[in-house]
């Protein structure tokens, strides 16, 4: 008889023991992944009642976008906020605080929502459901056999540094094998509008912003560490997209991006 509790042995007993085990952990997993993924983008429709949005702003680049992208249902919200962003959440809207505005020309705020709405195109919020879920219920599949079957001993928690772990090792997992992959194709979205030079410029900015920002009283080395991506983290390095973008871009625009001295 094995003396230890490996994940096959768990299985090995819900199987023995009652095989509908299984199938409650399956479903409650997904019910539980469904559940955490949607209430992420409920909670941004609710915040974004909230928020006061600079109209004026607003229409000025729901027209740019919508010219742009000949998509008539798409509407920009210019966000008051101190600190530089972006995002898309889902629907027909595109989000950009107003420091982000202030920071960016013109054509680069253009390129920031042609990223965002290379997100739209490519689903990649759905996307990111349905890995949530998938993530979610594998975690869960392996949680509830692990408190329903150990009898004794500290299970709750064995399950809390289980999901400690799966959660931390899936959010990797999304970040490399797919976060990461939709930053670079939302850039590359960006490109095929015919804003990847001003999107290079506009990365550029946004990089010396948040340097200023979180580098005050770093040494230099301290600063590349804290401005390195973490592994969770779904975007790329400013140098690892520009440089894509880069590659992506023809000869004759390379030349002029290392030539144009405002860039
Ligand atoms: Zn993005």
């Amino acid at each position: 008889m094995r003396k230890y509790i490996s994940e096959l042995y768990i299985e090995e007993r819900l199987l023995q023991e009652d095989p509908s085990l299984g199938l409650f952990s399956v479903i409650f997993g997904v019910v539980v992944g469904v559940i955490t993924s949607i209430s992420s983008i409920v909670g941004t429709y609710i915040r974004r009642s909230n928020i006061k949005e600079d109209s004026v702003q607003s229409i000025k680049y729901t027209k740019l976008i919508t010219k742009l992208t000949k998509n008539d249902d798409l509407k920009v919200y210019v966000v008051k906020d101190q600190i530089p962003n972006a995002f898309f959440a889902g629907g027909n809207d595109l989000f950009l605080t107003s420091s982000l505005v202030k920071l960016l020309a013109d054509d680069e705020v253009v390129s920031i929502l042609c990223h965002e709405y290379g997100h739209k195109v490519e689903n990649h919020i759905t996307k990111h459901i349905i890995y949530n879920s998938i993530a979610t219920t594998i975690l869960f599949s392996l949680i509830v056999p692990i408190v329903i079957l150990i009898p004794n001993g500290p299970k709750i928690m064995i399950a809390i540094v289980t999901y400690m772990l799966g959660d931390y090792a899936a959010q990797i997992v999304h970040a490399q094998f797919f976060g990461r992959r939709h930053e670079f194709y939302a850039d590359s979205y960006a490109k095929k509008l015919g804003y990847g030079s001003q999107l290079k410029s506009a990365l550029k900015k946004l990089d010396s912003y948040y340097k200023k920002l979180m580098c005050k009283d770093l040494s230099k080395e301290e600063c590349r560490l804290i401005m390195e991506p973490s592994l969770e983290d779904e975007h790329p390095s400013v140098k690892d997209r520009i440089g894509k973008l880069l590659l992506s871009l023809s000869p004759k625009n390379i030349i002029k991006m290392f030539t144009d001295k405002k860039g």
